[in-house]
């Protein structure tokens, strides 16, 4: 049987380093046939808040793992509590102003992390822990050992800064006469200055990511190359691949780096690999997030939209920023576009509008010829009117081809947008 946990503590969103070790737990698991276990450790309760752990599974769900078990700590402070009256009884723990202390000798300790390699223990600094707290919670060293235990944790992966408590976590193990399992130290997150990956750095929870328009899959792939790779150079792995490869003796014993570069290239590869469907729905479900969709939506258009800025998107976030002018109207022009709009073309423009309002077909291709064919007539080369054109369409000086940009939005609304610049020279001219 082989079996490993993820055990966050819900006192703060789901951290990049967290999911990171989540995720390196789970691929454990899952590359050997194993069960997975979700621990909450909320023995704090205090500390503990609902928000958080409702935002942590949501986290874990959402970057695509699953489990085979969830439980609380905090339904089980009564276990705990027998277990410590255990090693009072067997002269192993003492009780002192309402707390429980576990004594111990301490003589050397070795492991055989299978990350680390071997790790010695010399001393430890005490000659006892506490265990149970007067208010009668477990302290995290003694729940952790006894729901590892009890739970059958054949290893326990975790962030590398439980090494100090692994060897009082192991004189815990052998004075409930329990075995001890493996054990597998992920290494910290850096950030790129090379301090802990904290929040003077920027984002570092998952909500945090999803919310700035990465996709799941692109933050999965990017947290599996933060310290093990599937090999030959690959860069682009799934979750279902992964499983399939994961070794976790393979995991880099040093810190990792993280990137924000490398994540921004991930993100864009998936959104130029995913097809247009699901596509679609990734992008509604961002929008819907983001009370950015507009009430009549369909995918159909969300579809077009995405396929006009093909190439041209990093973060879902990017569409609405690029992309604004296909869902909403009350944009102004840019500042940078006042130079395309000093000229006053609207004599122009009225041709333009005339012309297309008896488009019939309105394809990009039908709209180009339109559109080429007055330039000649009035006099214009194309790209002086294509300037003005766009700044009317998108309020911007770039933006995607601009033909393909029309046939998404439509008649109407091309023939309003250009009836408002018209207005605007208007009112500048007046001023
Ligand atoms: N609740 C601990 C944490 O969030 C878990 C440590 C462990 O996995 O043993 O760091």
């Amino acid at each position: 049987m082989f079996k490993t946990r993820f055990a966050p503590s819900p006192t703060g969103f789901l951290h990049i380093g967290g999911a990171r070790t989540c995720l390196f737990s789970w691929l454990y698991a899952r590359a050997n046939g194993g069960t997975f276990v979700l621990r909450i450790e909320d023995t704090d309760t205090g500390r503990s808040k609902k928000e958080y752990l409702d935002e942590i599974i949501e986290s874990i769900r959402w970057l695509g793992m699953d489990w085979d078990e969830l439980y609380h700590q905090s339904d089980r402070f009564d276990m705990y509590r027998q277990y410590a009256r255990q090693l009072i009884e067997e002269g192993k723990a003492c009780e002192k102003e309402g707390a429980i202390f576990f004594k111990y000798e301490f003589s050397q300790i070795e492991i055989d992390d299978l990350i680390r390699g071997n790790i010695i223990f010399n001393e430890l600094p005490k000659k006892e822990e506490v265990i149970i707290k007067s208010d009668g919670s477990p302290t995290y060293n003694f729940s952790c050992v006894i729901d590892d235990a009890l739970g059958g944790i054949t290893c326990v992966v975790r962030g590398e800064d439980h090494i100090p408590n692994t060897p009082k976590q192991i004189l815990m193990y052998q004075a409930l006469g329990f075995g001890v399992p493996v054990f597998a130290h992920v290494p910290l997150i850096l950030s790129p200055e090379g301090g802990r990956l904290s929040k003077r750095f920027g984002a570092t929870s998952i909500r945090e990511y999803r919310n700035m328009g990465y996709l799941a899959d692109a933050l999965v792939n990017y947290l599996i190359l933060l310290g093990w790779s599937p090999g030959e150079n690959r860069e682009i792995i799934s979750l279902a691949e992964a499983q399939k490869y994961f070794d976790i003796s393979r995991v880099n014993k040093s810190r990792a780096v993280f990137s924000l570069d490398k994540l921004n290239w991930l993100n864009a590869e998936y959104v130029k690999q995913y097809d247009k469907d699901r596509l679609g729905d990734v992008v509604i479900d961002f929008l819907r997030a983001k009370d950015f969709l507009p009430e009549s939506y369909d995918k159909g258009y969300i579809i077009k939209v995405m396929a006009l800025f093909e190439g041209r998107i990093t973060t879902l976030q990017d569409i609405i920023d690029r992309a604004y002018f296909c869902f909403c109207d009350d944009y102004g022009y840019d500042e940078d576009t006042r130079e395309i709009l000093k000229k006053d073309y609207s004599g122009q423009i009225l041709v333009l509008k005339d012309t297309l309002s008896q488009l019939t077909d309105f394809g990009c291709a039908a709209i180009e010829k339109e559109f080429r064919a007055v330039c000649e007539r009035v006099g214009l080369k194309v790209r002086e009117l294509v300037h003005p054109v766009r700044v009317a369409l998108t309020g911007k000086k770039v933006g995607p081809g601009l033909f393909e940009a029309m046939e998404v939005l439509g008649k109407e609304k091309v023939i309003e947008r250009l009836t408002k610049l018209i207005s605007f020279w208007k009112e500048e001219g007046q001023e």
